[in-house]
């Protein structure tokens, strides 16, 4: 692999740069991602004020545009017009990576559909920082963006993703995260979740616990319940697995034990409830019929 240490960019005509910008710390603007917001003729922006804040401390000067969910459909029109120009872009949220729960998937569909070319200039993601620093599998996850805001149709959402065998990162507000992480003790009682809040900045953060102990954690501190959260829920269990551990041992008991016995054994063996490992049994001590030409 070859590691480019020059942060001087050189940006082409008619290419849009997809740039992540912080997620609270300001020193984590890339010097490649600040090269390529200095060099371009425009920068997109979800909130102009925001980033002109980032880029005031980086001394970029580059003029800015407003691109945000309210206008982005009329915006994306003008910003293809000056990629087709020979222009060349950049797109910014107000933190972390655009398009993740974030404005800019119409401009960067329009970009491609107009055969500009589209270029990541990559950067700090909540969600993949929170990743990072759980201690959950992350070889596979799923990202679910926020959850519904009412409690019926979260709690519904939650009852989804806990039969999700990968681990889900979820984004949750100030606002709403007392409520969620009741929510989440309902639907979850002992799975483990992580808690981060503020990441990157000065008073951040992150827990794993059960879920049901997490609403405790963020009572006892008013403080706790300020800032931004990710929610990072380990996958279901491997209930697939266990059945398959129950049916290896099964075999191996029956022809020793009666059922009841055998399955009390490996229900403890496996964590499996009784009554399924005992119905595994009488279905596994059921004579199976003779194969034609056995
Ligand atoms: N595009 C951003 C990214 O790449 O992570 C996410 C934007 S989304 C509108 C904002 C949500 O991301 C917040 O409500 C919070 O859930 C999460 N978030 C952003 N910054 C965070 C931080 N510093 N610590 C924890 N969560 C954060």
């Amino acid at each position: 692999m070859t590691l480019l240490a020059d942060a001087t960019a050189d940006v082409r005509g008619g290419c849009l740069y997809v740039v992540a910008t912080p997620i609270g710390h300001l020193g984590d603007l890339s010097p490649r991602a600040c090269a390529v917001l200095a060099a371009v003729s425009l920068i997109a922006a979800e909130d102009t004020r925001t980033s002109g804040v980032l880029l005031r401390h980086h001394g970029v000067s580059t003029p800015l545009t407003a691109l945000h969910e309210h206008n982005e459909e009329r915006a994306t029109s003008a910003l293809i017009r000056r990629l087709q120009d020979g222009d060349s872009l950049a797109l910014v949220s107000d933190a972390g990576t655009p398009l993740i729960s974030d404005p800019g998937f119409a401009l960067v569909r329009a970009a491609r559909a107009a055969g500009c070319e589209v270029i990541a200039v990559p950067g700090p993601c909540a969600a993949v920082a929170a990743l990072s620093i759980a201690g959950l599998p992350s070889d596979e996850f799923l990202f679910a963006g926020f959850l519904p805001p009412r409690g019926g149709a979260r709690r519904a959402r939650l009852a989804q993703l806990a039969r999700e065998p990968r681990s889900v990162i979820v984004y949750e507000s100030s606002h709403r995260i007392a409520d969620c992480l009741a929510d989440l003790a309902q639907v979850l009682g002992e799975r483990p979740v992580l808690l981060a809040r503020e990441l990157t900045k000065r008073f951040e953060q992150s827990v794993l616990l059960p879920a049901l102990a997490l609403s405790g954690w963020l009572d006892a501190d008013p403080h706790r319940q300020r800032g931004e959260f990710v929610l990072v829920i380990a996958g279901a269990p491997d209930v697939a697995a266990d059945h398959v551990e129950a049916e290896r041992l099964l075999r191996a008991l029956l022809p020793e034990l009666p059922a009841a016995r055998a399955a009390r054994v490996v229900a403890a063996l496996t964590g499996l409830r009784k009554p399924v490992v005992y119905e595994l049994a009488l279905r596994l001590g059921t004579p199976t019929e003779p194969s034609q030409g056995a």
